[in-house]
């Protein structure tokens, strides 16, 4: 059973209205990602603040009320019909207590494990609760604990964790996140990722952004066990996301917005400011000759909001007749040109076809389409 599951999502605010991951929306609570998820047509969203005493009590309130139904490894909503997994974005230092600092999301094989793993370790933080904490834990310990444990953001400049120490990466890490200033033909190039199970999640921080990226799996249900038995196969069909020419860190960008071309500079030639590495240099120059492995799709595709052409009042339209996975998969360019405008559909084809030119994205701002 095919599945979109978008498995990075964080919340603004828990329910009590306190701030949980900052910079993120106040919009984007667990309300509004559900809501958010319905109207994207998203199977399973996995928030990665399960870390929040607050937030699991609400899931318990849900339970009690029949608005979710709880499982050892997750929870259903009959109502409108989620897989919602619990997991902990974190951020974790490689080698221990060095100063290189990485990003991992972990899904624990049952969520309680959350509490039962972590609680300890989080009293001992000043603020545990707020954006995400550094735990003084080993990747390889978390990973040892069971469940999906995977590199974030993997190649980012900051917190990514193949960017900050690539001689380290460990063989054998099972699965790993694009992010979104990469897809799949750049990381395949990078011979030491040839078994890893490359994942797409849309890291969201905003309610616009839920399903920006997901990951299409092939699941035996349509339930938490049904979404964690996928990744534990590697069943994945296909990876749906963002251009990597639009990513905020796909090239090497100083901080002032200019493009720079040698990947050893560290000040701009321009004007002396900081470079931001670039996630395409990073690639490349891991880039192996010969035959590589066969890997699932990668499918560019960007957020309805971004297409040219379709503003606030004509997306409306738009989602007031599909889901917002369907209308940028499969809805006929024809309707597109009747209900909203002419010339949209034109546009939603060639950006399904891959024919967008774009403006690259680096140094922290997305890229710009140009159709
Ligand atoms: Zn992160
Ligand atoms: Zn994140
Ligand atoms: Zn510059």
């Amino acid at each position: 059973m095919l599945l979109s599951a978008d498995l990075h999502v964080h919340l603004g605010r828990d329910a009590s209205g306190h701030p949980v991951k900052i910079p993120a929306s106040a919009r984007l609570t667990l309300e509004g990602v559900v809501a958010r998820a319905r109207e994207v047509g998203l199977d399973a969203v996995g928030v990665v603040e399960g870390h929040n005493p607050c937030l699991r009590r609400q899931l318990q309130e849900w339970v009690q009320q029949g608005r979710a139904v709880a499982f050892r490894e997750g929870f259903w909503l009959p109502e409108p019909g989620l897989v919602l997994l619990l997991g902990m974005e974190m951020e974790l230092a490689l080698p221990p207590a060095s100063g290189r600092r990485a990003h991992y999301v972990w899904f624990p094989e049952e969520w309680e494990d959350l509490p039962r793993r972590l609680d300890a370790v989080l009293r001992r933080l000043k603020n545990p609760c707020l954006s995400t904490p550094l735990l003084p834990l080993d990747p390889a310990q978390v990973a040892a604990w069971g469940g999906v444990f995977f590199p974030a953001h993997a190649f980012t400049p900051f917190r990514g964790a193949l960017a900050q120490y690539p001689h380290l990466y460990p063989p054998g890490v099972r699965w790993l996140e694009l992010g979104l200033s990469a897809n799949t033909e750049m990381a395949n190039a990078w011979p030491e990722l040839s078994s890893t199970v490359f994942l797409t999640h849309s890291d969201a921080h905003s309610l616009s952004t839920v399903g920006r990226e997901f990951t299409l799996l092939d699941a035996p249900a349509a339930s938490p066990q049904g979404v964690l038995q996928a990744l534990a196969q590697g069943a994945v069909l296909a990876n749906v996301g963002l251009p990597p020419a639009l990513g905020k860190y796909h090239a090497a960008t100083c901080r002032a917005g200019h493009r720079v071309e040698n990947p050893q500079a560290s000040l701009c030639p321009q004007c002396g400011a900081e470079v931001v590495r670039g996630v395409a240099p990073l690639l490349a120059e891991r880039a192996a000759g010969g035959t590589l492995p066969w890997r699932p799709p990668y499918r560019e595709r960007v957020m309805l909001a971004a297409v040219p052409g379709l503003g606030a009042s004509a997306l409306a339209k738009v989602l007031a007749s599909w889901r917002e996975i369907a209308a940028r998969e499969v809805v006929a360019g024809e309707w597109f040109d009747t209900a909203v405008r002419q010339g949209v559909g034109e546009r939603i084809r060639r950006l399904r076809a891959g024919e967008g030119h774009y403006e690259l994205g680096g140094g922290g701002r997305y890229g710009r389409i140009r159709i």
